[in-house]
This record gives C-alpha cells, sequence and structure tokens, in this order.
C-alpha cells in the first residue's frame, strides 16, 4: 500500500517545566483531558519537542462526489447503547456491493449520506457526513459492508424573543441523522465518499502506542480501529490473509458520556478490554454520582491509580493521540496537553502565544494558534 509519512511543521517550541512533579503532569493532564466535560481547571506551564509521525497510508478520496452520489443498501441497524437513555444512537451497515465505493474506506475516513427531497428552501438537501465505525476491511472482510454510529439529532429551539409562548420552542428533527436511523434494512441510501486522509491508523500499527478519546458518535472510527488493531478481519476473507494478527502495543480508550446508558459499544469495548491485557477501557461519566472508581466526576481517582502506567506512555515518541466526538472538544485537549508539560510532542503553538503560559491561552488562541502536531489526530464536529 502506498504511504506518505506525515512531515510535522517547523515551528517547534520548548517550554520551561512548570516545576510541577511528572505524576503531577501526568494527573494535571488526565485531570484536564478527561474532565474537560466538568469544567475542572488545572494549571501548569511546559512543553517538549516531538518525535516519530506515523507512516500513514494513502486515503482514498472523493472517489463519488455529493453532487452524484451513488446507490447503497441498508444491511442492518441495531440500537447502540447500554439499555435506556435519552439519545438514541444506531449501528447503521450500509452494503456497498456493485458501487465505486466498495473497498475504497480506511478506519477513520467518513462517509456523505444524502437524504432525497429538498429542504425548507426547496433546494436539494446537502450532505451530510458521518464517520465509518468499521475497520479498513468493512464489517464483511471484503470492504462491502460499512457502518456507522448515527445519534438522532431532536432539539428544541426557544423563542429567544417570547421563551413563555407555548409555540415557541419547536421540535427540531435533525433532517439526516432521523432519516438513516428510520430506514429498515434493504432500503435504498445515497452516499458518497470517502472523505478525510489525515484521521487514520499509521501503515505500521505496532510502530506505536494509541490514546484514543471519544465523547459520543466519536466513537464511531475507534469502534472500527480498534477492530482493526485487535479483533481482525473475519476468517476466510481477503484481508484476513494479509493480516498479522492482533496489535500488541498499548491501547488506551478514554469514552466520555454524561450517563452510563449513553456508552456506545460498550460491553463490545469490555470484553475486548478482558480478552487483551494491552487494551485499557476507560469510561467518565459527567453526570451521575460517584458510584464506584471511574465514574462520577473525580476522574482524578481513577487516574491517580495508574499513574505508573500513563507516565510513560504520555512521555514516549511513539505514542499517538486521537480526539473525536464535540467540536470544541479540542481546545480542552490542547489546553491540557500543554498545561501538563506533554504538549511539545503533540502540538505546535504560534510564536504569538509562545511566551504566554498555557494556562492564560484563551479558546480563541487555541483555535487560531495552536495546531496538532502529526502525533495528535483530530476529528471533531
Ligand atoms: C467529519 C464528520 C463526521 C461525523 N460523524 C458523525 C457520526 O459518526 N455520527 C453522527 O451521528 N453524526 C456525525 N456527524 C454529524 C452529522 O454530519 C450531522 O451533522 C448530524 O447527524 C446532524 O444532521 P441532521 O441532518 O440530522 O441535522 P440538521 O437537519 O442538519 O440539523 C442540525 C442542527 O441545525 C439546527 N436546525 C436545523 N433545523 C432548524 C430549524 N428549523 N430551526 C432552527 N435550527 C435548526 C439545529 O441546531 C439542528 O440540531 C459528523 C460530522 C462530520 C463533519
Amino acid at each position: 500500500m502506498a504511504a506518505t509519512r506525515a512531515t510535522s511543521c517547523n515551528i517547534f517550541r520548548r517550554f520551561d517545566p512548570c516545576g510541577l512533579t511528572i505524576s503531577s503532569r501526568v494527573l494535571a493532564f488526565f485531570i484536564l483531558v478527561l474532565s474537560q466535560f466538568f469544567g475542572t481547571s488545572y494549571d501548569c506551564d511546559s512543553m517538549t519537542v516531538h518525535l516519530n509521525d506515523p507512516l500513514l497510508p494513502e486515503a482514498k478520496m472523493h472517489i463519488v462526489l455529493p453532487g452524484a452520489p451513488v446507490v447503497a443498501h441498508i444491511a442492518s441497524s441495531d440500537s447502540c447503547i447500554r439499555g435506556k437513555s435519552a439519545s438514541f444512537v444506531r449501528h447503521i451497515g450500509i452494503d456497498l456491493a456493485g458501487t465505486p465505493l466498495e473497498g475504497t474506506f480506511l478506519a477513520g475516513q467518513s462517509f456523505g449520506v444524502v437524504v432525497p427531497g429538498v429542504d425548507s428552501k426547496g433546494r436539494p438537501n446537502k450532505v451530510r457526513l458521518y464517520s465509518i465505525a468499521s475497520p479498513s476491511y468493512g464489517e464483511d472482510g471484503f470492504g462491502r459492508i460499512i457502518s456507522t454510529t448515527c445519534k438522532r439529532t431532536i432539539e428544541e429551539i426557544p423563542d429567544e424573543n417570547d421563551p413563555m409562548r407555548s409555540d415557541g420552542h419547536p421540535l427540531i428533527l435533525g433532517v439526516c441523522s432521523n432519516w438513516l436511523c428510520d430506514q429498515s434494512v434493504g432500503s435504498e441510501i445515497l452516499v458518497s465518499g470517502p472523505n478525510g486522509k489525515r484521521f487514520v491508523l499509521p501503515v505500521n500499527h505496532s510502530d506505536h502506542d494509541y490514546i484514543f478519546m471519544a465523547t459520543g458518535t466519536g466513537i464511531a472510527p475507534f469502534r472500527g480501529m480498534i477492530h482493526e488493531l485487535l479483533v481482525g478481519p473475519p476468517a476466510g476473507s481477503p484481508a484476513h490473509a494479509k493480516w498479522s494478527g492482533p496489535c500488541q502495543r498499548k491501547i488506551h480508550l478514554v469514552m466520555g458520556a454524561p450517563y452510563r446508558t449513553d456508552l456506545l459499544y460498550d460491553e463490545w469495548f469490555r470484553n475486548l478490554a478482558s480478552t487483551h491485557p494491552n487494551f485499557t477501557y476507560h469510561t467518565v461519566i459527567s453526570r451521575e454520582p460517584l458510584q464506584q472508581p471511574g465514574h462520577g466526576p473525580h476522574t482524578h481517582h481513577y487516574v491517580d491509580a495508574r499513574l505508573d502506567y500513563f507516565r510513560p506512555l504520555l512521555e514516549s515518541n511513539r505514542t499517538l493521540i486521537y480526539a473525536c466526538g464535540l467540536a470544541g472538544m479540542q481546545v480542552g485537549i490542547f489546553k491540557a496537553l500543554a498545561i501538563a508539560g506533554l504538549g511539545g510532542q503533540y502540538l505546535t503553538v504560534h510564536e504569538e502565544i509562545a511566551a504566554i503560559a498555557p494556562s492564560e491561552w484563551t479558546t480563541e488562541q487555541i483555535k487560531r494558534r495552536v495546531r496538532p502536531t502529526h502525533r495528535c489526530m483530530l476529528e471533531v464536529y
């Protein structure tokens, strides 16, 4: 497979360590990253130089454009939440057989869905992107069936001028997500893609250790990637013959959700963690009281117990960080990395803010002046 070495930007900054112990900085990093959803804050100000950019595969892109989508078929549709939840999220399989998209996707890429018909202004519905939740060899090992993790968008929009109006808070049902979740097996679906080329696994899985961070449906690409790293293609499939076996490197998945019932593919990840000692599954639940270590707002209890394990991983020059989920998630992660003194391998910082302590960076500065290196992959929406 053709591959490209992801080259890093030349702006490297090294900040003096902030004086915290390594353990404190690692702890600070995790508290900030995992608890960005809880509004926790923590101070420190150092960064180090990054090394060992990953060798990425040559991802195929835009084989089918949204203006001329191809017809695929719904192959499966199953709920992927843990029992009852206020959210409705489905794992949806899509059969690409016979289309130019068959066998073209890499785990981490996304595809477009075009809902038939027109929007409220009479224009053709615009394309929406969905991350694939399947590995590069597809759900079937032949690259014919991809999948995604689709959350129904359901919102009440209050009338800002008159919130008390009885008809002033209409229910908005997102066009594409609800259409997609409504479809049954065999239905036609118009798809385009693939999209994205950087949010993919490296060519040589064993060259790196991995930290995956997800919120909500941001888990989708990690289901595919972790399948690829640990489970492998179904026996008898062409991909299986080429598979070199489960990745033995360290793999951490940190999944943030408001309630435990919102954890997606939870049982699948738990089973994987119980059968692969190099895979650790962390859940960070923001809106439930502390019931056991690892749940509730006190994530530092969880991290505290594991500092010896995380320290070498974050400071290692072969660890890759992948984060996917809510837009704005990168702000908390970048700031946390920099404050914890672990940003140098994962971030480049514009000289305009290089002299400012990371704890003082504003959201706007982080959005405009901090960029991930090739050791830190982001997909936010
Ligand atoms: C790279 C990428 C990957 C993605 N991956 C996934 C994924 O794996 N899973 C997933 O579920 N989503 C994913 N998304 C998000 C997805 O593309 C859609 O944005 C999402 O499903 C909502 O689309 P929709 O058509 O249902 O909602 P839309 O109809 O587009 O509505 C979106 C929002 O617009 C506003 N809005 C709409 N209509 C009105 C109105 N009449 N009045 C006021 N406000 C209104 C509301 O805030 C509403 O929530 C991804 C996005 C990107 C960019």
